[in-house]
């Protein structure tokens, strides 16, 4: 492996960050400059390489940023020093993406030659002008039968506002224009600028976790340095920290006794949790500390809010040490405890977006082996209330801690501002669709010949719940979405009961829109009646709204007479038999003298 260790001046230091689109290729950039650059040795090259975590590499998405220092042999002779961040494209991790643009000059724009400027390309090229960055324009998959390079130019420059001629065509997969890119990332690229400081100042762009050192964090040093041993302070976090050990990142991380200042790296400071380490936080000097921080730092707030639950009750243990562990090395993800009659104990989760919630999911399971059932995911609620008189704001994501709605006097509910791009021919499906999710047209305008941009204001517990999937199916995959949170507005939201036998299953409660409160119980009480198996006498599904029931089903009695098939008096068979049904039983919860199968709640979860 080539050293990254080579001292290099500030000038032949380059900090980048490759933004795009998801899928237009990133990370397989990313995986083609490590090549180039001899950063790793062949042997060892997989695809995707910086998507470390398995269900990157499966899914073929990156959730991680993932920074690396190499160096790259110009054509003039000279040795530079590359700090290439590798950022994840999917609106969840938005404020990744800006934090780790705060740490670079520079940004490669990653445009797919086949599908054109996306929604996330606007996005993401309007954030790297917001921190001031020079954006490289980069077209790649040109190796692709149905690329169309001029038109893609065409869109880069009318619709970015970039020149056509700094554009440079790739494809990460052939490798073709890859040397061309690196060369004109020294020219285009501006070096780190150098103020004659000693105050320390350094942002945490990033944080990881290892099991051996704890929380890590990836810092850019803005003016000082920082040595190995001395002692530092967090801004916001107004704490002291000895540093035990700071270096670069290569594809291994290279111990350095110092960080200066241009140079990105990371810093070990005896911190555990990587929710201790605050993304956006600024590190400065202990004898001689700034007064303004680099930045303003940001909470990360999650958005999206659903109960976890073990899928076996005794596993909660086991569930409850594994949340602990990834949240070690997540920090967006919070967490609470929770319960419920229907499903025992479990937790509340606070997550960033659907997406996120599915990777927590996932990687519970993988990662841990805790298999867990998701309660429908709900949004923040406010809700004004009066109680004897007094007036008092509540904040609801959890549809058991509602109040009574005759203490209610308003409810508000988050609005995003999203934004649709897609080819103009499915922009009437397009306007069904946001009618549908109760969306307002702000402003819809052609950006060429032959594609919308529309901006629309819709609750986000519509998209929350599958307007992304719809959105796809309605447009054939062309559209692209990107959407920020904006602010809150009344609304009118009701809480449906699911009863069974006029018990609540608390689980399958939900926060709702009143006019879509028809439609989702109904869905859920259809489904419930085919998971529960007829019993012995009849049983009532309801799905009520307090005492007004707005959807119901039955289910009819039939007696279940396993014996009845051992005719004679083999009593041990029989018995045999009776064990047989209370084994199934134990795998059942019972909601009064109902039997619902634990798999009932999966699958109508599930959806
Ligand atoms: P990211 O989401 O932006 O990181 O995108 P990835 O690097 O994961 O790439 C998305 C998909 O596009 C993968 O299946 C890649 O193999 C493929 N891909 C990336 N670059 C090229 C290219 O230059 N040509 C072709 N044909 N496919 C590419
Ligand atoms: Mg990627």
């Amino acid at each position: 492996m080539t050293s990254t260790t080579a001292v290099n001046p500030i000038t032949n230091i380059r900090n980048f960050c490759i933004i795009a689109h998801i899928d237009h290729g990133k990370s397989t950039l990313s995986d083609r400059i490590l090549e180039m650059t001899h950063s790793i040795e062949a042997r060892k090259m997989e695809n995707q390489i910086l998507d470390s975590l398995a269900i990157e590499k499966e899914r073929g998405i990156t959730v991680k940023s993932a920074t690396v220092s190499l160096i790259y042999q110009a054509k003039d002779g000279q040795k530079y020093t590359f700090n290439l961040i590798d950022t994840p494209g999917h609106v969840d991790f938005t404020y990744e993406v800006s934090r780790s643009l705060t740490a670079c000059e520079g940004a490669i724009l990653i445009v797919d030659a086949a599908q054109g400027v996306e929604a996330q390309t606007l996005a993401n090229y309007y954030l790297a002008l917001e921190n001031n960055l020079e954006i490289l324009p980069v077209i790649n998959k040109i190796d692709l039968p149905s690329a169309d390079v001029p038109m893609v130019k065409q869109q880069i420059s009318s619709e970015l506002a970039l020149d056509e001629d700094d554009i440079v065509c790739i494809s990460a997969k052939t490798g073709v224009g890859i040397e061309e890119l690196l060369e004109k990332i020294i020219s285009y690229i501006p070096a780190p600028s150098s103020p004659n400081e000693t105050v320390i100042k350094a942002l945490i762009f990033d944080s990881f976790f290892d099991a051996y050192r704890g929380a890590i964090a990836c810092i850019r040093v803005f003016q000082g340095k920082i040595k190995s041993g001395e002692k530092v302070k967090l801004f916001f976090e107004n704490k002291y920290y000895d540093v035990e050990e700071v270096g670069l990142l290569g594809i291994q991380r290279q111990k350095k006794p110092e960080l200066e200042c241009g140079e990105v790296g990371y810093i070990i400071l005896g911190i555990k949790s990587v929710s201790d380490l605050k993304t956006g936080d600024t590190i400065t000097g202990y004898k001689n500390p700034a007064t303004e921080p680099l930045i303003g730092y940001k909470e990360i707030k999650p958005m999206v809010f659903a109960g976890i639950y073990p899928i076996a009750t005794d596993e909660y243990g086991h569930l409850s040490t594994s949340l602990e562990k990834l949240k070690l090395n997540d920090s967006a993800l919070q967490y609470e405890k929770d319960s419920s009659i229907a499903l025992g104990f479990g937790f509340r989760c606070g997550f960033l977006g659907l997406l996120h919630m599915e990777i927590i999911q996932e990687r519970l399971s993988r990662e841990f082996g805790a298999d867990v059932l998701l309660t429908a995911p709900s949004v923040r609620y406010q809700v004004l209330i009066q109680n004897k008189g007094e007036k008092k704001n509540l904040i609801i994501d959890n549809p058991s801690k509602m109040p009574d709605p005759s203490m209610i006097i308003e409810t508000r509910e988050p609005y995003i501002k999203a934004s649709i791009i897609s080819p103009a021919e499915y922009l009437g499906n397009i306007l069904g669709l946001i009618q549908d999710k109760r969306g307002i047209q702000k402003n819809i305008h052609y950006l060429d010949t032959s594609r919308i941009e529309g901006v629309f204001e819709i609750p986000l517990a519509e998209i929350v719940f599958d307007f992304y999937d719809k959105l796809k199916s309605y447009t054939k995959g062309y559209a692209s979405l990107d959407y920020e949170l904006i602010d809150y507005r009344p609304t009118d939201i009701v809480k449906v009961d699911i009863l069974v036998s006029k018990e609540s299953v608390d689980a399958l409660s939900f926060l709702v829109h009143k006019d879509k409160a028809v439609e989702r119980g109904r869905q859920i009480i259809e489904k419930l009646k085919g998971e529960i198996n007829r019993h012995m006498f009849a049983i009532s599904l309801q799905a009520c709204i307090g005492a007004n029931v707005i959807a119901r089903e039955n289910i009819s009695a039939m007696r279940k007479d396993v014996t009845a098939k051992c005719y004679g008096g083999d009593i041990s068979r029989k018995r045999k038999l009776l064990e047989k049904q209370k084994e199934g039983k134990k795998k059942m919860k019972s909601i009064g003298n109902v039997d619902i199968p634990q798999k009932a709640f999966i699958n109508i979860l599930k959806t």
